[in-house]
């Protein structure tokens, strides 16, 4: 598939999104690209756009299955995907099964805790300020989202994170943490955006605790493209 370069409407770290002659959908074409510590670290993963697309779809529809809305329409090939154009929420929403990242560290705690609930954060979506975590107030007061937007967004946060650890356990993976983001459809309905992939969860094996995810290129471990085949070969066939 051709996708015309002035047709591109935005170009992301690990995406570029494209509009199409219906001004309500977009397609979304996923790289190799590959940043981290707010893209003080790059390089790019083999294969990685095919990988993460096709986890993102088998998750996004085992989702949908469950009644959680997302932007997903339909795969057009191995990098792209027709979706609905959302407005993204600016918020990135991240859920901690197990203490790990950021968290474990601004805590002053060892990785690897098991948290007694889910922990949900929000971050402001601003790339200068490395997304800094804010907390509701700080996100109603600034307009990002009002009350109203917030519970629905937890809300549905907490359902998929119900899901995916489910759905992650009976692959033989723990979900770690992960990270989310929102956006407003054409009739004001919030529904899951982005990806759920490697990239943006921490995926550990349930026997072993290897790393399955970006981790590994964050922390030079190696065996980048390996980790991703291997999630998409567990999950695949599962729904
Ligand atoms: N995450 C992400 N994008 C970001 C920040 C975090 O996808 O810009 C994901 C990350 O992969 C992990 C979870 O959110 O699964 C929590 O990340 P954390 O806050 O611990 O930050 P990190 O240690 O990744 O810098």
């Amino acid at each position: 598939m051709i996708l015309a370069e002035e047709n591109m409407i935005y170009e992301g770290k690990a995406k570029k999104v494209y509009q199409t002659e219906n001004p309500n959908e977009v397609i979304i074409y996923y790289k190799d690209d590959a940043t981290a510590f707010n893209s003080l670290k790059k390089g790019t993963i083999v294969n990685k756009g095919i990988l993460n697309k096709e986890i993102t779809t088998i998750i996004y529809e085992y989702l949908n299955t469950n009644g959680v809305q997302t932007h997903l329409l339909e795969n057009l090939s191995d990098r792209a995907q027709r979706c609905k154009k959302v407005d993204i929420v600016p918020l990135e929403v991240i859920i901690r099964n197990i203490l790990a990242g950021s968290t474990a560290k601004l805590l002053g705690i060892e990785e690897g805790l098991e948290l007694n609930q889910a922990i949900f954060e929000i971050c402001y979506k601003k790339d200068e300020l490395a997304d800094p975590m804010i907390n509701d107030y700080h996100a109603m007061a600034l307009g990002l989202a009002t009350r109203e937007d917030l519970d629905n967004i937890y809300a549905q946060a907490k359902k998929i994170n119900e899901l995916l650890q489910e759905f992650f356990l009976k692959a033989g993976i723990i979900l770690v943490d992960f990270k989310i983001e929102f956006g407003k459809d054409q009739n004001g309905n919030i529904i899951l955006a982005d990806e759920i992939s490697p990239d943006c969860c921490r995926l550990w094996d349930k026997d072993t605790k290897k790393k399955l995810d970006k981790d590994r290129f964050r922390r030079d471990l190696g065996d980048i493209e390996d980790a991703y085949q291997e999630v998409l070969r567990r999950i695949k066939g599962m729904v």
